[in-house]
């Protein structure tokens, strides 16, 4: 018997932030979107578990991005 298993990512937005910033990178003005990364543990390509979650805040215009802590994740858009 053959047991195939891996990972895969699964990538959530969880909304806007409330404040308005400044891209560095393009220069555009406009609320933050935090990003959730899941890295999921697969069994014959189901997701069984979660491995890890990465937080992002991430410029909506450009995708450009910084990764963030849970905790700050939170309490950007109060929900995680
Ligand atoms: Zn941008």
């Amino acid at each position: 018997m053959v047991i195939i298993f891996g990972t895969k990512n699964k990538s959530e937005d969880l909304g806007a932030t409330d404040a308005e910033v400044l891209y560095a990178n393009c220069h555009n003005q406009s609320p933050w979107h935090v990003h959730v990364v899941d890295k999921k543990f697969t069994l014959f390509f189901m997701s069984i578990f979660t491995l890890s979650s990465t937080y992002y805040l991430l410029c909506p215009i450009c995708q450009y991005g910084r990764q963030i802590s849970k905790q700050d994740a939170k309490e950007l858009v109060g929900r995680t």
